[in-house]
């Protein structure tokens, strides 16, 4: 563990030092001890306790707030353990970030979350059905490589704005029969970020983030339907200043199937039979949603009647089971006959006494 050091002595100043002082103090060992700068394998260490005293004594609330119970050696003596521990009560946990890739947080208040990406994704019946891994191609801002998100050319840093003094907000006093009322607004010159970049870096100009193109993997469960949308948290646009990252909305386009209708969970479909199949009965093997199925046709069954094949529709996305399968029988009457055909159920019609020309009642229909 690092030795509890006083965040003045880091930035070299002494306890009364005025903003500016401050200030300048931090500019001049940023830029001495700047990774990007700095041979010394030891550099970002002390460029982090630099940045992290600095955020603290520029900010009026925190410095008074450390004058009072940070300092190790100082009047109150809080006893911290470390350096880090100042610097978790001071950034609510995640500390002043590490350089390269992970959590790093800029300035007060400039960090942002990244905004959520949305894309389309077209899949067919049987994956929408079963799930599928996916990888998706996008494009997002990403944390600029060259000023590992801060905005600053390598070798400088950003500074607190000239015109706030890095709170972000201008105040102003005006006159009005009710007193003297003071109104702020957001800092036009930092957008309310209370950050200055000097020297912006040239990748990104300044705004800390790249487009750049990334592949993400989707899991996308068993039994998703058309117009659902997924969330891949986190697989947005990279966050500002060490914000978290937005949301991927992946919103499924699902192909239709030339064989099924689908409702919910069920699947429903249409088989033709012939008129024999129908009469005499049959077993009739189709392509299924996964495999083959076979249909048993009862003898006479007659046009109309709905097989259910249970367990053979779409898997529940929530719970454990399978929909079912309606198979709608339909029975198709010929008419492509032979001669030999032909003459064949003239003679089954003289059997039956199904003459051509018939008399006959006619019945109610029932629904
Ligand atoms: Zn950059
Ligand atoms: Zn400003």
């Amino acid at each position: 563990m690092a030795p509890v050091r006083d965040l003045y002595e880091i930035l070299g100043v002494g306890r009364d030092a005025t903003d500016d002082e401050i200030r300048r103090a931090y500019r001049v060992l940023a830029r001495e001890h700047h990774p990007d700068v700095s041979g010394d394998p030891a550099a970002e260490e002390r460029f982090k306790e630099i940045a992290g005293a600095y955020e603290i004594l520029s900010d009026p609330d925190k410095r008074a707030r450390y004058d009072t119970f940070g300092a190790a050696n100082g009047p109150a003596g809080a006893g911290f353990a470390d350096l880090s521990e100042i610097f978790e009560m001071f950034f609510g946990g995640s500390g002043i970030g590490g350089f390269g890739t992970t959590r790093r947080r800029g300035a007060r208040g400039r960090a942002r979350r990244g905004e959520d990406l949305a894309v389309r994704l077209h899949i067919s019946f049987g994956d929408a059905a079963f799930g599928l891994r996916r990888d998706v191609q996008i494009e997002r801002l990403t944390v600029c490589e060259t000023c590992l998100g801060n905005g600053a050319q390598p070798g400088t840093a950003p500074i607190a704005c000239r015109t706030c003094g890095g709170i972000g907000e201008v105040q102003s006093a005006r006159r009005s029969v009710f007193g003297t009322l003071m109104t702020s607004a957001p800092c036009s010159t930092c957008d309310g970020t209370g950050q200055e970049i000097p020297d912006k870096c040239e990748t990104c100009f300044g705004s800390g983030r790249v487009r750049m193109p990334a592949d993400v993997a989707l899991e996308i469960p068993a039994g998703v339907s058309d117009g659902m949308e997924l969330r891949v948290s986190g697989s947005g646009h990279a966050g500002v200043a060490g914000g978290p990252a937005g949301d991927l909305y992946v919103h499924l386009e699902v192909e239709p199937s030339d064989s099924f209708e689908r409702r919910s969970q069920d699947l429903y479909a249409v088989l033709d039979i012939t008129i024999t199949q129908a009469t005499l009965g049959a077993d009739v093997t189709v392509p299924g949603l996964e495999g083959h199925e076979t249909i048993h046709v009862e003898p006479g069954t007659p046009s109309g009647t709905v097989v259910r094949l249970k367990g053979k529709g779409v898997p529940n996305l929530q719970r454990r089971g399978r929909g079912d399968l309606f198979v709608t029988l339909h029975v198709v009457t010929p008419t492509d006959l032979s001669k030999q055909e032909r003459k064949l159920l003239q003679q089954l019609a003289e059997l039956r006494g199904e003459a051509k020309t018939a008399e006959a009642t006619l019945r109610r229909p029932e629904y």
